[in-house]
């Protein structure tokens, strides 16, 4: 699938170029000319936002700013504003890079690959997670030794995802059960002890050495 990217860009000349370079270049290309419509493009969640910076309705600092909170890509400003102050203030409201006007396309294009490539890999390393013997595939939501799946019920893949994620990080009973089971479970805490002893054996029993270390008086960690 190709990357989305949303163009803002009032001036109809350089929204076209855009267009047609990252079109031509392989990418799926939506514009917007102005705030609004970049918000509303915004539910198109692209994979990179290049944004201008003068617009005529909002700012895109401030429409940085406000699409922040739920879009996570990156954000490029393109701007004609060259001071310093501009460019802290573009990285300070959330952006990630800041490219100024007259631009070159190649240059641009390049950043643009380089900040998706980043993506991608964070994206990866987020997904799974190699600790010497052991996989984790979080979003397959399974752990292997080797090749070998290990089985795991739900609520021990759930405890070994929290732990790993959080490497070196002590967790009493209650915040596992919270994270584990929810807030508004039924049950208890006192659960989470035997769950945690299952763990330690499934991963032994597959080969792994358990990593699960027991903090006296306060909890457990993953050890790093
Ligand atoms: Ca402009």
């Amino acid at each position: 699938m190709p990357h989305t990217l949303l163009v803002v860009e009032d001036e109809d000349d350089i929204r076209a170029m855009l267009r047609d370079y990252f079109e031509l270049e392989g990418y799926r290309v939506v514009t917007a000319a102005d705030g609004a419509q970049a918000m509303r493009l915004c539910a198109q969640k692209p994979d990179l936002i290049l944004l201008d910076i003068g617009l005529p309705d909002t700012d895109g600092l401030e429409i940085c700013r406000r699409i922040r909170e739920h879009v996570a890509c990156p954000i490029v400003f393109v701007t004609a504003r060259v001071q310093e102050a501009d460019m802290l203030m573009a990285l300070g409201a959330g952006g990630d890079d800041y490219v100024v006007k007259p631009f070159r396309l190649a240059e641009l294009g390049a950043r643009v690959k380089a900040h998706l490539r980043r993506e991608t890999r964070r994206a990866q390393a987020a997904r799974v997670r190699f600790d010497g013997d052991l996989t984790i595939d979080y979003a397959g939501r399974c752990a292997y030794a080797g090749d070998t799946p290990i089985p795991l019920a739900k609520k021990e893949f759930d405890i070994l995802a929290l732990l790993t994620q959080h490497a070196g990080q002590v967790f009493d009973r209650e915040r596992i059960y919270e994270a584990v089971w929810g807030y508004d479970a039924p049950g208890d805490s006192s659960v989470v002890p035997e769950h945690i002893r299952r763990l330690r054996r499934q991963l032994l029993q597959a080969g792994c050495s358990p990593r699960i270390e027991t903090v006296w008086g306060v909890g457990y960690k993953w050890a790093k």
